[in-house]
């Protein structure tokens, strides 16, 4: 592998995609600058949890020890990855409009994602780094069109060889690789979660009945699921409540729609006034403020991740529902293929629109199926999937369905059709 390249790289994105790919790369020896908007590398969420695919990744782009070495062994279980252990459907009712199923999700193992990131953090050269660097634009240098020129909201700019943008559901480098007459490709996805935090002692003291294990445990119902997940061995408990609507296409929701707001708890209350009592136990026990998040997806799916010099990857490229755990693994997969093709023997600055074109021709069928499998899922947890409502058809669409084709996935296939593309393009040489 070569380790010095005639082209340096500009991340746009200090989260978990754009940091990876960045640190893969250095260690490699190639010249990249990260441009994060914030102040500092930040926390987005409460836990990640990685599957077998992304822990693959990690390991391949060098990633993983550092992580590993941040986390709990005891929370590391290699065998969970690639299996669902447990779904015991308990509490069951065979009264839909009453729903009290509960199933033991047995999925990725999690980790805080402030732990994951400080992981990855402690790898970056600081020198590369820029803080409170927000991108505005990014378009082809005037005086080399083969350059491109970054502009930033403090007036600033950036004139690079390669940009990679790894900025978040909400990115601007996608505005570039969509096209200005494009409308923008972020809308609310019809799902909302409200959330917050329970002390377990309150809970039972309420009641409640169900027993809770370390493991994240879903409630599921007709267009609701609640996740409950036990923290601080198992003293709170996060409750993210989730309600959907499917008689509005993703498309003709209003472009305007909040992403977060505060809203009193009889606001989840009422969504769940058909379920089960300990359900109902549960939402009596959230604080009488609860956040309200409406999720937001990339949709309808991109034609390209890259145009010219400039490509996406993480949630700028894919951003999902949340249903699947399994967001970052795309982007960190996306990750790995860019390492991989930007380390490449021959690839080089002439020849970089046509790498990045071939990263895209692989990435973006995997990664948007993965989308898709990410919204199927919420539609099994709101008794909509495949196999029906029954215990036996949730059953069989979990187990043998939701997780198997993200995690059973070919990584190192992605480098192979990648080089095939580059070579039948007659861009690499056979
Ligand atoms: C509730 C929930 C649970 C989830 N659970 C899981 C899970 O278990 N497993 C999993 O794999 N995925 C999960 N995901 C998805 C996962 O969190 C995302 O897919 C992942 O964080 C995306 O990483 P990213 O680096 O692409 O983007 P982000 O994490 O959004 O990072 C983008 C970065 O870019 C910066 N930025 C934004 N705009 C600009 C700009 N204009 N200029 C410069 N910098 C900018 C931001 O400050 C940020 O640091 C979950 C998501 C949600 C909402």
């Amino acid at each position: 592998m070569s380790t010095t390249k005639d082209f340096q790289v500009t991340i746009i994105g200090g989260g978990v995609c754009g940091l990876a790919c960045a640190i893969a790369l250095q260690k490699a020896g190639l010249s990249v600058d990260l441009f994060e908007a914030a102040g500092a590398f930040g926390e987005i969420g409460a836990g990640i949890g990685l599957g077998s695919n992304a822990i693959h990744a990690l390991k391949a782009m060098g990633l993983f020890d550092a992580v590993l070495a941040k986390i709990n062994p005891a929370s590391f279980r290699l065998g969970v990855f690639c299996s669902i252990q447990a779904l015991e459907p308990m509490n069951s009712s065979t009264k839909y409009a009453h729903p009290t199923i509960f199933v033991q999700r047995c999925s990725n193992p999690s980790y805080h994602y402030a732990v994951f990131l400080d992981a990855l953090v402690g790898l970056i050269d600081p020198k590369s780094v820029h803080f409170k660097k927000r991108c505005t634009s990014v378009a082809p240098s005037a005086t080399d069109p083969d350059r491109v020129i970054v502009t930033f909201a403090d007036g600033t700019s950036h004139e690079t060889d390669l940009v990679l943008g790894a900025d978040g559901v909400r990115s601007k480098v996608r505005d570039f690789v969509v096209g200005a007459s494009e409308p923008q490709r972020v809308v609310f996805s019809n799902a909302v979660a409200y959330r917050g935090l329970v002390p377990h002692a309150v809970l039972k003291q309420a009641g409640f009945k169900t027993t809770l294990t370390d493991r994240p445990a879903c409630f599921i119902g007709p267009d609701r699921h609640m996740i409950v997940t036990p923290l601080k061995n198992g003293e709170l408990v996060n409750v993210a409540a989730v309600t959907a609507r499917y008689d509005v296409p993703m498309e003709a929701w209003a472009p305007d729609t909040p992403w977060t707001a505060d809203v009193p708890r009889a606001e989840v209350q009422e969504a769940y006034a058909a379920w089960g009592s300990d359900a109902l136990t549960l939402l009596a026990c959230l604080p009488e403020k609860v956040l309200k998040f409406s999720m937001h997806v990339v949709h309808p799916p991109l034609e390209s991740y890259a145009r010219a010099r400039v490509a996406i990857l993480g949630d700028a490229a894919h951003g999902m529902l949340p249903h699947l755990g399994a967001g970052a693994g795309q982007g960190i997969e996306d990750a790995l293929l860019l390492f991989r093709l930007l380390t490449h023997a021959q690839t080089k600055k002439e020849n970089l629109p046509a790498v990045l074109t071939a990263y895209s021709h692989v990435r973006r069928p995997r990664s948007q199926d993965v989308w898709e499998g990410s919204k199927r899922a919420g539609m099994i947890y709101h008794l909509r999937g495949p196999s029906g409502a029954t215990h036996e058809g949730i059953r069989k669409d979990i187990v043998s369905g939701m997780w198997q084709t993200v995690w059973n996935y070919d990584i190192d296939s992605d480098i192979v059709r990648a080089v095939e593309h580059l070579q039948a393009s007659g861009t690499f040489a056979a």
